[in-house]
């Protein structure tokens, strides 16, 4: 049955596709026809109804489902190369190999080929959206071409932020400059130091925000965490990010020494961070908190009031002993939940099928009351709250009229959708990425048949096999120096564990502080 016209424009058409519609039933959606005019979606009515001439674009999607593209908001391109390098390491640890300022600086052609490498994987695993919280360090602008030059190459949607901090790393971490003899401080410091680093804020405003970014790029902004930036440089963040409405990505709460160096350091705010940025001024629907393993009930509640988000990253907070974040307390207060799959050495892989199960997972222990169903609110955290966070939720994010064609099939004709039973819990719970088939970003088909239709994927492994003697050989320089730090190391990790603390973040871990009421 054809009975309808097409929409006027319409490039592409994806017929016959069970679609995730805002309304639909996500364990049972409909087939629906998709037109796609340029870059938006044009319409959407129910499967065969759409007429087009021979000359348009036609996408079988029968036996497909048809996702919002995901948007994976927490992400750095900076250390792609480095994804299998470690396994359990602490996170004060594992900062010490992820781009320390010893590493030697990075070539354009490593820039170029990790930032391709990355868009791949994650444009093959159903990511149309990245918020790249990139480490350039120290900052060189041929490196900042490279960046851009690889996006718009491939083709993906970029929400891009420069990770930035005025205070040391030393500084930062409980114990440290008392648990290590002095002549080792200078092997502490971290990436985003401040010293040998540009105004990078200021660098940004003038050369960045004024001209229209590159097609497909939107601006963020990323201080690293409160703690690495001076009352200042947080308040110069969320007035600049106020005055051309762009979002703010930090760090918060990652692990149980950030909780610990905010009760050490914050006297004046009970110990609490977020009292901090409250404080400050800097609450804000714009910001994204990315982990917010430690909080306590009292700074989610603030966190709701102000409309602040956070960016939940559950593989990289189990394999760096962080905790599991109070899922359930989030969502119980309406804080918006993004979901991100964090660095590559701390996360290995960039997967929202793997984010998505064990966000649910997390959830189900996060609260020893049995909870609602998880599995839609998976996919929700995984499309449009990224999107809302990134301040695109009026165009990313959702199937519907008007929003960007940012979409994902998945190829059902396969045991993990045999019998499907629910359409979103077998995406959640028993696909792993297997059966993305085609990814369109911007209506343009940017995956097709599971290969990359912009850049050659063969001369993307060759341009990294390329780089990786090099890699290889600083990143062992580096481990050798973390070798020798780690009687130290561990003595510290010891002492942050076993300090008193009035909230854990184990599994069943209440979300109170000790001594208040629910
Ligand atoms: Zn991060």
């Amino acid at each position: 049955m054809s009975d309808e016209p097409i929409p006027a424009g319409t490039t592409l058409l994806l017929r016959a596709g069970r679609a995730l519609t805002p309304g639909a039933d996500w364990h049972d959606p409909p087939q629906v026809d998709i037109a796609v005019a340029g870059d938006r979606i044009a319409g959407i009515c129910p499967a065969y109804r759409l007429e087009g001439d021979r000359s348009l674009e036609v996408i079988d999607a029968r036996n497909h489902l048809v996702l919002p593209g995901f948007v994976n908001a927490h992400y750095h391109s900076h250390d792609i190369l480095a994804k299998g390098t470690l396994e359990e390491v602490p996170l004060e640890s594992w900062r010490l190999y992820a781009l320390p300022p010893q590493y030697p600086p990075r070539s354009v052609e490593e820039v170029y080929a990790r930032t391709l490498l990355g868009a791949l994987e994650c444009l093959r695993s159903g990511m149309t959206t990245i918020q790249d919280m990139l480490t350039l360090y120290p900052y060189e602008e041929r490196h900042m071409a490279a960046v851009m030059k690889a996006y718009q190459e491939v083709g993906i949607r970029v929400v891009f932020a420069l990770q930035y901090a005025d205070r040391k790393g030393i500084e930062t971490v409980p114990f440290w400059k008392d648990t290590f003899p002095s002549e080792l401080h200078p092997l502490l410091s971290t990436a985003a130091e401040p010293e040998r680093q540009l105004d990078l804020i200021g660098h940004f405003e003038t050369t960045r925000l004024k001209p229209e970014p590159p097609a497909r790029v939107s601006w963020a902004l990323g201080p690293s965490a409160p703690e690495r930036c001076s009352p200042a440089l947080m308040q110069r963040t969320i007035e600049l990010a106020r005055r051309y409405d762009i979002p703010v990505y930090t760090h918060i709460y990652e692990s149980r020494g950030m909780a610990l160096q905010a009760r050490l350091t914050l006297p004046e705010y009970s110990g609490l961070l977020i009292r901090r940025l409250a404080a400050e001024g800097v609450l804000d629907p714009r910001l994204n908190l990315a982990h917010s393993v430690w909080l306590s009930r009292e700074e989610i509640d603030l966190l709701a009031e102000h409309g602040t988000g956070v960016v939940l990253n559950p593989q990289g907070n189990l394999k760096m002993k962080c905790g599991i974040a109070p899922i359930r307390t989030l969502q119980d207060a309406g804080v918006r939940i993004g979901l991100g799959c964090d660095n590559c050495s701390c996360s290995d892989a960039q997967n929202m099928f793997m984010a998505m199960k064990l966000f649910t997972l997390l959830a189900a222990v996060s609260d020893p009351i049995p909870g609602p169903p998880q599995a839609v609110a998976a996919l929700r955290a995984a499309t449009e709250a990224g999107a809302e966070g990134a301040r695109l939720g009026d165009t990313l994010g959702r199937i519907a009229p008007g929003f960007k064609a940012d979409l994902t099939l998945i190829d059902t004709r396969d045991p993990t959708f045999s019998p499907m039973n629910s359409a979103a819990r077998a995406l959640v719970h028993i696909e792993a990425g297997r059966g993305v088939r085609h990814v369109i970003v911007d209506g343009k088909v940017v995956v097709r048949d599971r290969q990359l239709e912009t850049v050659d994927e063969t001369t993307i492994y060759q341009a990294v096999e390329a780089v990786m003697p090099q890699f290889r050989r600083d990143f062992a320089t580096i481990s050798q120096r973390v070798a020798k730090l780690q009687p130290w190391l561990d003595r510290a990790h010891h002492r942050i564990m076993t300090a008193e603390l009035d909230i854990e973040r184990l599994p069943f871990g209440s979300s109170q502080r000790r001594g208040a009421s629910a």
